[in-house]
């Protein structure tokens, strides 16, 4: 038996190269070892959305994303969130047995909170354990994550073993795969890659587009004119060279160094590398997004199975906690 890994992202739309090297890899590769779900959490996105109305163009979009990229159906459960309604259920019955304190304690409710003062809805507060309902519906074993999400999981397994240690053994404790992949900065080199930054380059660009937005990244502050050496350990367009040009860093880091490279020619190099490693991907991508009614196939086909799964949980976490006869 294979152990079983669940993993959510938020309906987010066309995703990035961020998005890529940081998550979606993981994801393709983690399917020949693990039994693997792959949800998108749309009810999440409720929480901090001020408008629903790409909502579903975002879902379709991502899954274009998702399937070019490599998840394969036949491998994994993919489907969207609201989709399999029994997770809402469990939300409602973690509620019960998660004190606020712990809640009320979450940097990252603080922080929305901070962000849209004008929007601290009760579902942001619940965020942590809508999120504990998703992994543990599924029994899940192993949740890929980042070191910044660690403290999410751990909450997730306070509420297990806080349902086990009344209602007795149920869940499993889900363990942290982390990711061996490192944080993407985006191209103004200040934050993570991200659309609400507006420093992402989407997998889908065309290949002019792509080059129009290596065009904007920042590089080595210290290198003001064509003349002056250049110090790539400190520019972000150095990096991402590492990930699309692997077999060019040495050289083009002894030609920064010595300014027989500059930062034009730089970037030209970067959005050849970035356009060759998503050519097939964005060939199958345009594929897919000939045939919409297999990416809505794949999503019924995937909450069926998810669906099929939650079932047995939610009629023996009722059982357990006396809701119906055991
Ligand atoms: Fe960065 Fe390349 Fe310019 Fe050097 S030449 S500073 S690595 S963009």
């Amino acid at each position: 038996m294979k152990q079983r890994v669940f993993s959510g992202a938020r309906p987010t739309g066309r995703q990035h190269i961020g998005n890529y090297l940081g998550a979606i890899q993981n994801y393709v590769d983690l399917q020949d070892k693990y039994d693997c779900i792959y949800c998108i959490v749309d009810i999440h996105a409720l929480t901090t959305l001020e408008s629903t109305s790409e909502l579903q163009q975002n879902i379709f979009e991502m899954m274009l994303d998702w399937l070019a990229a490599g998840l394969d159906p036949k491998k994994s459960i993919i489907f969207v969130q609201s989709h399999v309604t029994e997770v809402t259920e469990l939300f409602t019955f973690l509620g019960m047995l998660t004190p606020l304190g712990w809640l009320l304690r979450v940097p990252t409710f603080k922080e929305k909170a901070r962000m849209q003062p004008q929007n601290v809805n009760y579902g942001l507060v619940g965020y942590p354990v809508l999120m504990a309902a998703d992994i543990i519906l599924y029994k899940t074993n192993v949740v890929p994550v980042g070191e910044d999400q660690l403290p999410h999981l751990e909450m997730t397994r306070e509420i297990v073993r806080r349902f086990n240690s009344i209602f007795g053994e149920t869940f499993p404790e889900p363990q942290a795969k982390l990711t061996s992949f490192p944080m993407v900065l985006g191209l103004n080199g200040g934050q993570k890659m991200g659309k609400s930054y507006n420093n992402h380059i989407e997998l889908a660009a065309t290949p002019e587009e792509t080059l129009e937005r290596v065009r904007t990244a920042v590089t080595d502050p210290a290198r003001q004119r064509r003349n002056d050496p250049g110090h790539p350990e400190v520019c972000n367009v150095f990096t991402l060279h590492g990930y699309f040009n692997p077999g060019r860093t040495e050289e083009i880091a002894a030609q920064c160094k010595v300014a027989g490279i500059g930062c034009v020619d730089c970037k030209k190099i970067l959005a050849g590398g970035i356009n060759s490693a998503l050519k097939d991907f964005r060939e199958r991508r345009h594929a897919l997004e000939q045939d919409p009614d297999h990416i809505y196939d794949v999503l019924a086909d995937g909450a069926k199975r998810a669906q099929s799964i939650a079932r047995k949980t939610i009629t023996e976490v009722k059982a357990k906690m006396g809701l119906i006869r055991a």
